[in-house]
Order: structure tokens, then sequence, then C-alpha cells
């Protein structure tokens, strides 16, 4: 199916408001498997929108429109649409109703500008809108396959009604099954994920592959679609299985968890205890994991030791170490995990001692210098990173390291 999308409104033409309701319909049909190929926006103009709907209409299945619902004047998109399809607009009694009660809920009289939004096309299928007085409609344009579908500008009506009425319209359309899996990748870059998988997405039809990226985390929709359910999801897993041949390390979940929540996970699964020591992150790392429901049955404590005096007292770092070999040292980090294991008896413990900026740095030891201790049931590790960047992303580039390294440990849930 190829769909279209026009956005109308002056406002979203004067960089007022950001189009939003095109970037959500994207988002949504692409993972659907529905192909968008055009977004137009157009001001409340009615020679406009006339000319691109049917523009849209020539090269698409299926145009949605936004915008232009309301009671005013400017609000035209119904009328536009009955025009260039031919059609009379006629009252629609129950939904005239419908908007009287609403403005009866509120104690208010419906005003008669009202009544424009309870006029459609003719033949139009009307959905009501729970969230605001203008409804939608589904138009199919006649002796053809295609459809018009007319939906609110407010962005909470809008999606409200693609939940409840689109999405299942389309799948019914369409009459495809569809099977997807995401693909949590951790510790390698968007741009690593597309060049390591540069192949598959240029030569994509079916399955389909989409990266987002955001938070420290790549995730990969490969999304299969077709008349045989079991067809898509060999598919799916075949691709699945290209995919982590290659960066499988980085693959952390196939439902599109984060990080935190399948370590969590597994330490619940596993009965394992947990403890943190932390120094630049300042209780970030800990945060991560106690942020999530259930965290109490795995996290022991959760330490900020941030001064040396501190690292001493609570986790026994020895003063001639932090004389030696300073604060930010593989042997501090490894002495405040040692310390924390033996000081709570926990089965993992995670230090971390570095540089955040963007003062304090220094040629031996420059700003993004950060040690990562692990304690993994009597082995200690300690890794040595250099990370770039501001203070905030300095912290959270190591909040997700040690993450992936405490993840590493646990071993791996997709493989
Ligand atoms: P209403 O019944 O509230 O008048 P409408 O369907 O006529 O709604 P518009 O009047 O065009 O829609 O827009 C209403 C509000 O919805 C705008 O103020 C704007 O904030 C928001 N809006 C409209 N179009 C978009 C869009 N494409 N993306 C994000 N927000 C939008």
């Amino acid at each position: 199916m190829r769909v279209g999308i026009l956005a109308i409104g002056t406002e979203l033409l004067m960089g007022q408001t950001v189009n939003t309701n095109a970037s959500y319909l994207s988002r949504e049909l692409s993972e659907m498997g529905i192909s968008v190929f055009y977004h137009y926006t157009v001001g409340d103009n009615p020679g406009r929108i006339q000319l691109h709907l049917n523009a849209l209409l020539e090269q698409c299945d299926t145009v949605f429109t936004t915008g232009g619902l309301g009671p005013t004047l400017d609000d035209i998109t119904k009328e536009v649409v009955a025009n260039t399809l031919g059609l009379n607009v006629i009252l629609d009694q129950h939904s005239l109703e419908r908007i009287k009660e609403r403005f009866g809920l509120f104690n208010k009289i419906m005003p008669e500008s009202n009544i424009r939004q309870a006029y459609f096309p003719e033949g139009a299928v009307i959905l009501d809108n729970d969230c605001g007085t203008a409804p939608a409609c589904i138009i199919t344009v006649k002796d053809t396959d295609k459809n018009i579908v007319v939906l609110p500008g407010p962005p909470k009506e809008m999606k409200h009604i693609f939940e409840k009425y689109i999405r299942s319209f389309l799948l019914e359309k369409n009459q495809q099954a569809m099977y997807s899996k995401y693909l949590s990748i951790y510790d390698l870059g968007e741009s690593s994920v597309e060049d390591a998988l540069m192949d598959l997405v240029i030569n994509q039809t079916n399955p389909t592959i989409a990266t987002y990226a955001g938070d420290g985390k790549v995730l990969l929709r490969i999304t299969s679609s077709g008349l045989v359910k079991e067809m898509n999801e060999i598919a799916v897993e075949d691709m699945v299985a290209i995919v982590k041949s290659r960066i499988g390390s980085h693959v952390i979940s196939e439902n599109g968890d984060d990080i935190d929540k399948v370590i969590l996970r597994k330490l619940i699964e596993k009965s394992l205890k947990i403890a943190f020591v932390e120094s630049c992150t300042g209780g970030l790392l800990s945060y991560s994991l106690i942020k999530n429901p259930g965290s109490s049955d795995v996290i022991d404590s959760a330490l900020v030791t941030y001064s040396n005096e501190s690292k001493m007292r609570e986790v026994g770092v020895r003063s001639e170490t932090l004389q030696t070999y300073g604060a930010v040292s593989h042997q501090t980090c490894h002495e405040m995990v040692a310390g924390l294991a033996a000081k709570t008896g926990v089965d993992f413990a995670v230090s971390v001692t570095g540089v955040a900026g963007p003062t304090g740095g220094t040629r031996e030891k420059p700003v993004g210098l950060v040690y990562i201790g692990i304690y993994d049931g009597g082995e200690i590790l300690t890794f040595e990173n250099h990370f770039t960047g501001d203070r905030e992303t300095i912290q959270r580039r190591t909040v997700l390291k040690a993450l992936k390294l405490l993840y590493d440990r646990l071993g791996s849930e997709t493989n």
C-alpha cells in the first residue's frame, strides 16, 4: 500500500507548530510495513489543498489529511475533499448530537459555528472523536479502492482516532499479516550499525529494516508482511540471524527492551544481588536500574563516594593507592569494587571513577577518562574508557558502557 500524508494548516507553514502528526503517522505506518511516499504541507487555502490532494490521489492508494476540521471558516478540509471528488457535504445527525452532548458535559451550549463539524462528504464513514469535537472520516474514491482518511489536527485527537479505527482499517485493507521484531543495539552508534548492515538496508524489500537512534540505543525494526503469517515469521527470523551474525554481541534484546530492564530481568531470574559504588556518575548508574520496578529484589546498595575520604571510609580504598595512583586509576577502581563486594557480600558489584569535566583534566588524566570495575563472584575486572562530550554526555556514556559491561558478564539473553 502506498500512502501520502497531507498536513493542512497555515500555522505549520509559519513554523508555529511542528508537524508531529506527519512523523507520528509515518512511524506508525512504516511499523505496519506500509510505505509512506509523500509528506505535503499546505496552508488553509482551498486551491492548494485541492492541488496536492489530487497529486497524492494519483500516486497513492490511501491519502491521510490532518487538520482543518475545526468550527471556524478557515477549517475547510472536508469541503475541499468533497469538491475534489465531486461530492456534496451532508449533515450527520449522530455527529451533531455528540458534539452538542460534548458541550453539555461542560455546561455549555454548542455555538452555531460548530455545526460545520457535523457535515461530511456524502458516503463518508464517520469516526467518532472521543477526545474532541471534530469527528474524522474515511471516504472511498468512487470506482476505485483508493481512500482519503480525514483526521483532526490536534495530535491527541489524531492519535486517538488512528489507534481506535485506522490501524484495523488499514490492516483489513492491506489484507496482509505482519510480523516484526525490534532489536535493541548498544555500544555501537547508528552509523556503525548502518555500515554493518548497509547491503541489507539498501536491498530491503520484504522484510523491511529501519533504524531509530536515541538515548544511547539503536533500535532496529525488522518487519515482514505477506499473506501467510508463518512465512513472515520465518523471513524475520532469518533476517535477525543475519543481523546477529554481524553485530550479535551488541544486540541485547529482540523485543525492543532497554538494557537496564534486560539486566534487571537477568538479575531477578538468577536471584543475584548487586551493589554500586560511583564517583563521577553520582548515582546515575544505580538509578538506571533503581528507576525500574522490581529493583528492590536485587539491589543491595548504591553508594556515591565522591571524595577521597569517602572512598577510604566507605569502601576501604587505601590512602597509599590514592596517593600513588590517584582517584581516577585502575587501582582505585579495583579497590572500590573489591571493598564494596567485601562489605556487602553481593554477587555482583560495579565501581565507577573518572573525570567528567569540564575542569579537573590533566595531560595524563584528561576529561573523559573513566574507569569501570566489575566484581563478578570472585573475579574483578577494571576497564579504562575515554569518552568525549560535555559533563552530562560523559556521565551518560559511562552509565551505558557500565551497563553493557555488566550485561556481558551476566551472559547474553538473545544468543
Ligand atoms: P480543531 O477542531 O481544534 O480546530 P482542526 O482539526 O481544525 O482542530 P487545526 O485547527 O488545523 O485542526 O489545528 C488544531 C491544532 O492542532 C493546532 O493549533 C496545532 O497545534 C495542532 N496541529 C494541527 N496540525 C498539526 C500537525 N500536522 N502536527 C502537529 N500538530 C498539529
